[in-house]
């Protein structure tokens, strides 16, 4: 367990605040990421996008019998011959859920479907497509191994075996595989609590008419869907003014009802410098320009027990840093472990890119198959940071490092899709 205060972190690390490269500034956020402890048990079907908290042990093996992998017959395979013709007498059949109860005896067959018991006696199945029936005498033919498709019992699991590991997310399969042990409920953590505000002068809430230079507010709404995506239970607290009071308020309030708080706006220089204060007041906190782009200015700390992530205030940037950095550190925070980083692919980019060397740009793209076959990405246009619909557009992030300047077409380039098949 680390006992390490952000500012302890903060001063031992000597990377410039006001140059932090991305790597950098997730290890830095990871050293302080404990996970809930509290769980719950759920029927299983309640447990889609949890986290479980507990190993999932199988009370059974799977299979739970020596059965069949083909639709076929079954026989010794002593009476095969590896090569040529073999004629063997249907004794009876084994089907799913209606086994055999006989011995297979030498010189006999019995016909058996795909997930049948593999009857006592016989050790290996022939699949139909190599028999010729003639009433009940069978002949097999090509080329047969013994114990070909037989599935041993317990070849998947052996019962008192993990099935599952503590901090798995439950997807689809793992629905499946719950229940294919007879498992009814589970374990899980409990839901992770994010609170999430908007901060800023301009902002309106949707049936309210805008004034002279107001917008309406849209990063409430992205966090919305990024925070439920996720397995997150999201608070919405509203928007919030670029007033020291309110927005200290609105802090405590946050801080107090959930074990995250992210905003957005209000991190840039120029506003910053009250935050600043506020927060020094509030909590620890580490205010940082990113070397990326979207994203430069980002704050991260810890305002009593609650995480807190200070996103921008541009649509797109608050996106960006949302999955570039809270979303690893949520995942943990609700004991997902191990946490992956999301997978990239090389794909080649079919269009010149504007870059500039010395910071991470996200530009948004396309990915789709070239036709031979191969990956190609291009940008979905106006690459701007308040321009949500580059990411609307958007099935991938195309991952410029630092060190990449321009790029010219055909070049070989990162990208992270957006979205997983699960
Ligand atoms: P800030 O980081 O507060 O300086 O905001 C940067 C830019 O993002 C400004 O143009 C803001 O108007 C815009 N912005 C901030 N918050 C939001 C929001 N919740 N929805 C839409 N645009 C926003
Ligand atoms: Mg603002």
């Amino acid at each position: 367990m680390t006992t390490l205060t952000i500012s302890q972190a903060s001063c031992a690390d000597d990377y410039d605040p006001n140059s932090m490269p991305v790597d950098k500034a997730r290890a830095f956020i990871h050293q302080f990421l404990a996970p809930v402890t509290a769980t719950l048990r759920v029927p299983i079907r309640s447990a889609l996008g949890r986290v479980l908290a507990e190993d999932v042990i199988s009370p059974v093996d799977v299979p739970a019998h020596r059965n069949s992998a083909m639709d076929g017959w079954a026989m010794r395979a002593a009476d095969l011959k590896g090569e040529g013709e073999t004629t063997l007498q249907e004794v009876g059949a084994s089907f799913a859920g209606k086994p055999f109860m006989g011995t297979v005896k030498a010189g006999e067959c019995v016909r058996i479907m795909t997930g049948g018991v593999v009857p006592a006696g016989a050790d290996t199945v022939v699949m139909q497509e190599r028999a010729k029936a003639h009433g009940r005498s069978i002949t097999f033919s090509g080329s047969n191994k013994a114990g070909q498709n037989v599935r041993e019992a317990g070849e998947d699991l052996t019962a008192g075996s993990v099935a599952l590991r503590r901090g798995r997310i439950v997807r689809p399969a793992e629905l499946g595989l719950i229940a294919s042990l007879g498992i009814g409920e589970v374990s899980v953590y409990r839901p992770l609590r994010v609170a999430y505000f908007s901060t800023g002068d301009e902002l309106k809430s949707i049936g309210t008419a805008l004034g002279e230079g107001e917008i309406y507010d849209s990063n409430r709404y992205t966090l919305h869907g990024m925070l439920t995506r996720l397995g997150c239970e999201a608070l919405d607290m509203g928007v919030i003014r670029d007033d020291p009071k309110a927005l200290e308020t609105a802090f405590r309030e946050a801080a107090a009802n959930a074990d995250v708080v992210i905003t957005s706006g209000g991190v840039s220089v120029g506003e910053a410098d009250f935050v600043k204060d506020m927060m020094a007041k509030l909590g620890e906190v580490v205010f940082w320009k990113i070397a990326m782009k979207p994203g430069r200015p980002l704050a991260y700390g810890k305002i009593g027990a609650a995480h807190f992530f200070g996103l921008p205030g541009n649509p797109v940037s608050v996106m960006v840093t949302f999955y570039q950095f809270a979303r690893d550190a949520l995942l943990r925070l609700m004991g997902a472990s191990p946490v992956e980083p999301l997978p990239t692919f090389t794909a080649t980019c079919t269009a010149r890119l504007k870059k500039a060397p010395g910071r991470t740009e996200f530009q948004r793209g396309i990915l789709a198959r070239a036709p031979d076959g191969s990956l190609a990405v291009r940008p979905t246009g106006e690459q701007g940071s308040g321009i949500l619909k580059s990411m609307s557009d958007a099935n991938c992030f195309i991952i410029l490092g630092d060190k990449v300047g321009n790029v010219e077409p055909g070049t070989a380039v990162e990208v992270q899709l957006l979205e997983g098949i699960v």
